[in-house]
């Protein structure tokens, strides 16, 4: 697994957060820098993961979709089959176990499009600690199901009603949160981006995902995957993936973005792959933001909420940089094409972050030989994205508890297609 130096992955990374907050990211540094290298705190994990989420998660060849591409080998390692149904509680059931050894009762977060705030509503159950989550007013509308679900396991859901009443906003109120509770607090970071040591952390912990991809692939192919394709949001599945593998130049590694409807700003997530990205510092570390002519961060679009994000991780930025990580992206109607092709041959319902991995990975297995063989991550499954799948879906028919979604789908259609598309 990559190591900083000093916080930085070649020119990204760093902290850049204020001054109140240093000593809790030190703790936090100097707790993870002595424990990394223990294998009885791998263990204690590794022993978390499987007790609790089910790990390790199969390798499943997808036999009849390989036959019929008629390229590689295509296998998917199956994230999907957590406990919360994503690659997210990983993360967190890793930091849950910082958060005991600091002594520390209380965690906050963020959330979007909830999934994050669901995954550590639930460590933070599992592990007897004080929880609030911080979401846009226009976000909990949108996401009611995982403020239920947050509620009902005992977090604390406080909305937030500054400005756009989405992500950034409770992304500021939580670091507000947290600047005043730091002594009891810990700020549970979602992905591999944020100020050192988050980056080099998420990582760490989602690299439990490509140690098991290894011993898998030697057991099951004889040999390492030719390649290994993920989606990429922020990065933290994709550095899970990729970790153990970046010392072997012989395993292809390939992130693949949010290409949504075009290349036009403010509809792609696009920031590694097609020089869409600048170099910024913003939300306390340095990497490549997507940004407007005035160097504000600019806006992003994706049909997956969790890839529809302005930064990224900065150890993917680096080794995108150094040619270790091939960057690509895949466009919406890609992902759909990749969403149903999944479902309808091998009977596996993928998240819509997820599917721009099967987008990406179907295109270059196609390219390649029966003898190659290409792993595929599947993040997380697709029951919680039923209503924008629906959407995504438009010529199917509607059941009566769907209608309500369907009037609004019809509306956001009907407003895409005047923007011509
Ligand atoms: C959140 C999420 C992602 C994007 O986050 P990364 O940090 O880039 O992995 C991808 N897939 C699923 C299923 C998610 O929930």
């Amino acid at each position: 697994m990559i190591r900083s130096d000093n916080g930085y992955f070649g020119e990204f990374g760093g902290r850049f957060v204020p001054e109140i907050l240093l000593p809790a990211l030190t703790q936090l540094e100097d707790m993870f820098f002595g424990l990394r290298d223990d294998p009885a705190f791998w263990q204690e994990y590794v022993t978390l993961c499987q007790e609790f989420s089910g790990r390790p998660t199969p390798l499943t060849p997808l036999r009849r979709l390989s036959a019929q591409l008629g390229g590689a080998q295509i296998w998917l390692k199956r994230e999907d089959l957590n406990h919360s149904g994503a690659h997210k509680i990983n993360n967190v059931l890793g930091q849950g176990l910082l958060v005991q050894r600091m002594g520390k009762q209380r965690v906050i977060a963020e959330t979007g499009a909830g999934q994050h705030g669901l995954a550590t509503a639930i460590m933070a159950a599992r592990l007897g600690l004080e929880c609030t989550i911080y979401m846009g007013a226009e976000d909990i509308e949108r996401q009611y199901s995982n403020v239920f679900w947050m509620r009902q396991l005992g977090s604390h859901v406080e909305p937030v009603n500054t400005g756009a009443k989405t992500l950034k906003e409770a992304l500021d109120e939580a670091l507000r949160d947290w600047a005043a509770s730091v002594e009891s607090t810990h700020y549970v970071l979602g992905t591999a981006c944020g100020p050192a040591p988050f980056p080099e952390m998420v990582s760490y912990f989602q690299g439990v995902i490509s140690e098991e991809i290894r011993e898998q692939s030697l057991a099951r192919m004889g040999r390492l995957p030719d390649e290994i394709v993920a989606c990429v949001g922020g990065g933290s599945n994709a550095m899970g993936a990729f970790g153990a593998f970046l010392d072997d130049p012989e395993v292809k590694l390939v992130g693949i973005e949010a290409g949504g409807l075009g290349f036009a700003d403010g509809q792609h997530s696009v920031r590694l792959s097609h020089d869409t990205g600048e170099t910024g510092i913003a939300q306390g570390y340095k990497t490549l933001f997507l940004q407007n002519d005035d160097g504000q961060l600019g806006d992003t679009h994706s049909i997956a909420a969790g890839l529809d994000y302005v930064g990224v991780s900065p150890i993917l930025a680096y080794l995108s940089q150094q040619g270790r990580v091939t960057p690509d992206s895949a466009t919406d109607d890609e992902v759909t094409e990749a969403f149903s092709l999944l479902m309808k041959v091998e009977g596996i319902i993928p998240a819509l972050e997820s599917a721009h991995g099967l987008a990406g990975g179907f295109k270059r297995a196609r390219e390649m030989s029966p003898e190659q063989n290409v792993v595929i991550n599947l993040s997380g499954r697709g029951d919680k994205d039923i209503f924008n799948i629906a959407r995504a879906f438009p010529q199917q028919e509607w059941t009566g508890f769907l209608q309500r979604e369907a009037a609004r789908s019809t509306e956001l259609l009907a407003e895409k297609e005047k923007r011509g598309h």
